[in-house]
């Protein structure tokens, strides 16, 4: 593995038999996994291209169990690791060889459902989908809509404030979390927000959404639901070049009109997601754009109009209505097996999550395209347009010497390229170790204590997923009072990544 993570505390390797002993004491029965084989199953998540295996895995049931184990942790100065579904893309579910990697998968039930106050109580191990299922036929969904919603769970969606094709209107995960539990790592259990939308003191929920496991274990999530929308009807718009379909984007969201979804594909993910799904998408466009409306039938009708008028002044070539509910569904299909289907044209691809003003689409379009020829790699783009994030595919193979460098390298740059448009580095998939040595494209040293100025506040011991989101180790004491005299560091003794 060439990422460079924190040093392995020896002392702590040296007392596995113990730590075993004692999670088993406060997680009976099979809930502790330490059959080297049998961690193998966590030793990556989503960012397949690293793996460790942790040093032992446990899976508790009940928050209490959670407490004991962090507190045991905390006390005994054992690193920790909490996991969902592992479908993390930038490896913030990575184990740590010395530490214990928390699996919250067996919290997996709906507490509560409250259709009069529009909210739902559940466990952080429920997936995504899972909300919506337990829901539907009272009419109500969960808004946030990740495509991996099939599998990866809220307490993973919570730390990484994941978004969907239909956060453009609805909001990411952050917009849709009313309420907390959390156990911090010195075992304490404390709750953030409730059952409404706004509380009082600090914003503490809004510091722990997207925080990345770094501030504490999730162990209960109040999420809110909302009614179904009467209809919604998707267009599917062809044009001659990525810059027009940009152009139209853009001149959606100006004309007041904020979509249930707009997606983009270039030539090479429509031609792969035609071939892997058949839904009829036209195969002579640069690009294709889906845009849903939804809403009671007569601001439908009247939406799909303007969008449709916009997309033929910016030179649509195609653009088909969905005429029933199974068309809007076989539009989207394409766009949902996506990342699947570019795997069958490439032996391996490396999808980023950058985000860019709208307004500079074409422009990093074209630049991307340059980076493409110079290192010689392949790129499929697919993005949510609406919101401006970008989800390049960056096609290699693995087993070609020095091509997994080289698309890493590629990604490195189409990250440095959307921060220097004004963008952000992620959108939607997390910092964790994958953007994690690119934090100061974007942030300066001071931006960067102060984060984790944070971090020390809830974890002083930096137990908690250590290794990712913050490009450097500063120890929570010398935080702060870090001077680097003529290029000689403090505590040269500390390992530094
Ligand atoms: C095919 C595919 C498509 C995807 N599409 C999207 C998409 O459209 N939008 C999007 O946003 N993401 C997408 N993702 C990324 C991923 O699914 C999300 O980041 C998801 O939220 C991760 O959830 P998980 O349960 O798998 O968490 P994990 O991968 O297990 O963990 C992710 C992070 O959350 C932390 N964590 C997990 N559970 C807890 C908890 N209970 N308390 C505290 N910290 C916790 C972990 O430490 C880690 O840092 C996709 C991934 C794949 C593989």
């Amino acid at each position: 593995m060439s990422l460079v993570m924190p040093e392995p505390y020896a002392g702590v390797l040296a007392r596995r038999s113990e730590i075993v002993r004692a999670l088993r004491a406060i997680v009976p029965g099979e809930g502790v996994i330490d059959d080297p084989d049998a961690l193998r199953a966590y030793e990556s998540d989503g960012l397949t291209a690293y793996r460790q295996p942790p040093m032992v895995a446990v899976l508790p049931e009940t928050t209490d169990q959670v407490a004991a184990i962090l507190r045991w942790c905390h006390a005994q100065g054992v690193r920790v690791v909490p996991r969902g579904a592992g479908t993390s893309l930038s490896g913030g579910a990575l184990p740590l060889v010395d530490a214990v990697l928390v699996g919250m998968a067996r919290f997996n039930r709906m507490l509560d459902i409250d259709y009069a106050d529009r909210l739902a109580v559940v466990q952080p191990g429920v997936t995504n989908l899972a909300v919506t299922r337990a829901v539907e036929d009272r009419g109500f969904y969960y808004a946030p809509d990740p495509s991996s919603q099939i599998a990866c769970t809220i307490g993973g969606n919570v730390a990484e404030n994941s978004g969907g094709v239909h956060c453009l209107k609805y909001g990411l995960t952050t917009n849709n979390v009313l309420g907390v539990e959390i156990v911090l790592m010195d075992g304490e259990i404390i709750r953030l927000g409730g059952r409404q939308l706004d509380s009082a003191g600090l914003d503490l929920l809004g510091v722990v959404v997207g925080s990345e496991g770094l501030l504490g274990i999730v162990t209960e999530v109040t999420v809110r639901i909302l009614p179904k929308p009467e209809g919604a009807r998707a267009l599917l718009i062809g044009f001659p070049s990525v810059e027009s379909g940009g152009q139209c984007v853009a001149d959606v969201i100006a004309a007041g009109i904020i979509p249930a979804g707009m997606e983009m594909m270039d030539r090479l993910a429509i031609h792969a997601a035609e071939a892997f799904v058949e839904v009829g998408y036209p195969l002579d466009v640069e690009a294709l754009l889906i845009v849903e409306l939804d809403g009671v039938t007569a601001e439908c009708d009247h939406l799909t109009g303007e969008v449709a008028a916009i997309a033929r002044a910016n030179g649509a070539t195609t653009l088909r209505l969905s005429a029933d509910e199974a068309e809007r569904v076989a539009f989207w299909a394409g766009r949902k097996a996506a990342f699947p289907a570019v795997g069958r044209v490439s032996p391996d691809y490396y999808c980023m999550d950058g985000t860019i003003p709208r307004r500079r689409l074409p422009e990093v379009l074209e630049r991307m395209r340059e980076l493409s020829e110079q290192y010689g790699l392949g790129l499929a783009n697919v993005f949510h347009a609406g919101d401006g994030n970008l989800h390049p595919l960056i096609l290699y193979d693995a087993n070609v010497p020095g091509e997994l460098d080289r698309a890493e390298a590629f990604g490195a740059d189409i990250l440095r390229l959307c921060v220097a448009v004004g963008g952000v580095l992620t959108g939607e998939h997390g910092v964790g170790v994958e953007k994690r040595d690119l934090m100061p494209e974007m942030f300066s040293e001071t931006d960067l204590r102060q984060q984790q100025g944070l971090k020390c506040a809830f974890d002083p011991k930096s137990l908690l997923n250590p290794g990712k989101v913050f490009p450097m180790l500063h120890r929570c004491a010398e935080l702060g009072r870090m001077h680097v005299h003529r290029g000689a560091t403090p505590f040269p003794d500390l390992p530094r990544f």
